[in-house]
Order: structure tokens, then sequence, then C-alpha cells
């Protein structure tokens, strides 16, 4: 039997009573669409995060993209305006900017944290400069005082995407509080994932959330009377009802991915296999375990041969992608390098011992090819 990447059929197999409950009261209530169920959610988790306003949408993109929408349509960012994004992120964080018609300008990350570096930021502050979009990446929290102090002091948006880091602390303030705004996604293999599509905007600013919450919904406050030109990106009844079930454990899943990358950490000793760092543990949920290694495909290989899965997040930075032929242009050596050496090792909160052993013992038996 493989070690699985992770396993979604045992994560939500541990709930399953709870969350056929969850189901069976959605259908059985005829109301399937923005009701009780959403609003219900959207309080929980705006609770969890420390904020006013949780938004529930269609997705995690759609979240970050309703943010910069709403601050268009708030006269606070306009066509043409630059974002600051970390150049090493999954697409949706350029996604989102580009679709906005705003410019991306991608910036290098630490090296030791995968993370914005906010030195870097700092450089790459122009008179176009509007907003800093940071992410959390891998489930760690960026350097978020350094980039409020930095947002505070150029007049700029701070926006985090926080798709990957639910419940990542610095002293008391949970990821999604430190911006003016941020986004979440609930894609299943997210640390808080639905049984399908999911996202939400958290903020503490009412003027946004109004406005986000009527953008998501064909730009309406009232039914058939639109006060804008919105979407359709709405988080479901169903899916909220089963994320009410999933955030009650969110705390008890980060506890076992903490446990599953302490033991990596204390065990897996190879001089070609770079660990990840992390000062603080309350910082790092650990949505994902990315060691670098120069030779990583062969790392790969081997530890396929030893019946591990593993994957590449992610194999092409965005500046690099077909997507964007207008970026082809722009050399980032460190994310570019990245992307040659990461890979990310099995992590999950049903992870079982034997497993994380099997694990270890592969890494510890790589010979690496010179
Ligand atoms: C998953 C993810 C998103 C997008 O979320 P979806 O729900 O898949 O749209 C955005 N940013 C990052 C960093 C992500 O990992």
């Amino acid at each position: 039997m493989d070690v699985p990447f992770l396993s979604l059929k045992d994560v939500n197999a541990r709930h399953a009573d709870e969350l056929k409950a969850a189901a069976a009261r959605v259908i059985d209530s005829g109301w399937y669409v923005l009701g009780q169920e959403v609003a219900a959610f959207e309080r929980e988790f705006a609770d969890y995060c420390g904020v006013r306003h949780a938004i529930g949408v269609g997705n995690g993109l759609d979240a970050l993209s309703l943010i910069l929408r709403a601050y268009k349509e708030l006269d606070m960012l306009h066509d043409g305006d630059e974002v600051i994004v970390p150049g090493n992120t999954f697409i949706a964080s350029f996604l989102a900017i580009t679709e906005n018609r705003l410019v991306p300008v991608p910036v290098e990350p630490h090296p030791a944290s995968f993370n914005i570096d906010p030195a870097r930021v700092a450089a790459a502050i122009g008179p176009r400069t509007r907003a800093i979009m940071a992410v959390h990446l891998y489930g760690r929290l960026a350097d978020m005082p350094a980039l409020v102090e930095l947002a505070q002091e150029h007049h700029l948006l701070l926006i985090e995407d926080a798709a990957q880091a639910h419940g990542a602390m610095h002293g008391e303030r949970k990821a999604g509080a430190f911006g003016h705004a941020a986004g979440f996604s609930f894609f299943p293999a997210k640390n808080l994932g639905a049984l399908g599509d999911g996202g939400a905007v958290v903020t503490n600013d009412s003027v946004l959330a109004a406005r986000v919450s009527a953008l998501r919904n064909y730009g309406s406050e009232m039914k058939y009377h639109h006060a804008y030109q919105g979407i359709n990106s709405r988080l479901d009844e169903l899916q909220a009802a089963l994320l009410r079930v999933k955030l009650k454990y969110l705390d008890e899943d980060i506890a076992l991915r903490r446990a599953v990358a302490l033991r990596y950490r204390q065990s897996i000793h190879h001089k070609d296999i770079h660990l990840p760092s992390t000062e603080r543990e309350e910082q790092n949920t650990w949505h994902l375990f990315v060691v670098r290694c120069t030779q990583r495909d062969a790392l790969q290989r081997h530890l396929r041969a030893h019946g591990i899965q593993s994957q590449i997040h992610y194999p092409i930075p965005p500046h690099r992608q077909l997507a964007y032929p207008a970026l082809h242009g722009l050399h980032l050596q460190l994310t570019e390098q990245l992307h040659e050496e990461v890979l990310s090792l099995p992590i999950g909160p049903t992870l079982r011992e034997e497993d994380v052993d099997r694990v270890v013992d592969a890494c510890q038996t790589f010979e690496c090819p010179a």
C-alpha cells in the first residue's frame, strides 16, 4: 500500500456521520443558496479568524478577485495600478490581480521562509504601487508585522491570500486579521476543506464587506435591485453546512499536522535534503511540508520506488506560465530555482505514524546523484 500524499477520503470519513446529518439538514430544508447555513458559517468563520465580517463565496480565486474588484468599485484601485505579489505562489494570486486589469509586480521570497521578503517589497514600491498581496505559502504566515508597517508607511492596501493558512497565528492574531482584507479557499485539499468548491472574504471593514457581499450576488443588496455589475459567486448552503462541521475540528487537525511536521524535522537528517524552517509553531499550519533538493526529480523517483507519493508545489512559477507571455521577460532567480528544487512530502491529519516512519526511512536511504 502506498503512503498517500493526502487521503481526502480518510480526512472526511472521520466525520462521516456528522457530515451526512448536516447534508440531510440542508436537503430537507428546501433552501439551497444564501440561507441560514451560510449566514451561520460566515459568523463562525469570522469569529474563528478574529475579524468582524466573513462573506462566503464560490472559491478562493473569487475571494481574492472580489476584494480587488470591490476596491475598484470603491474608487480605491484603478486600471493599471500595481500590486506587489510573491513571484512564487499559486497562479490564483496573479489571476485575481490581472482579472481586475491591475498589474502584478512579482517579488522574490526570503529563502528561509518561502514567503515574500519585506526588504524586497520595500525596494519594489514605486509611484503606481497601490497594494501588497501577501501569500501565506504552504501554511506559514508571511512576515505580517513588517508588511503591515510597510503598507501603513506607504498608504498601500494590504491583502492576504490566506488560502493555505487557516488558523496560522502571530501572537494573538490569526491569518486574515492582519491586512485590510483576506481571501480564503475551502477547496477540498486545503486545511479547512469543503466537499466541493468554496471560499470566503474576511475583513474588519464594513464598507468593503457590504460591497463584496453585493458583488458576489449579481451586485444586489435587495432582490432584483442591482446597484453594481456583480457576478454570481456564492458559497452554497450544502458546503456551508459541511464546513460548519469541519471548522470545529480545524484546530485539532492543525495540531495533527504539526506533529507530523515535527517528526519529519526531528528525524530526517540528510545533507542533500533541506528541511523547511519555522521559528514559532503557531505561525505554521503545515498545509504542505516542502523540502528542497538540488536533485528533486531523483528524490521524487526514489520516494515513488518506496511507495511514497509526493507532489511539486509548484513546477512552473506564474511569470513563466504560457498564460502570461507579458511576464516572460522577468528574471526571478530565487523563485525559478525554488521551482526546480521543491518537493512536498505527505502530510495531513490522517497520516498514520507508520507511514510517517516510512517517509523518514525512505528519505534517509536516498543516494543523491552527483
Ligand atoms: C488554493 C489557492 C487559491 C485558490 O483557491 P481556489 O478555491 O482553488 O480557487 C489561491 N491562492 C492560493 C495560494 C491557493 O493555494
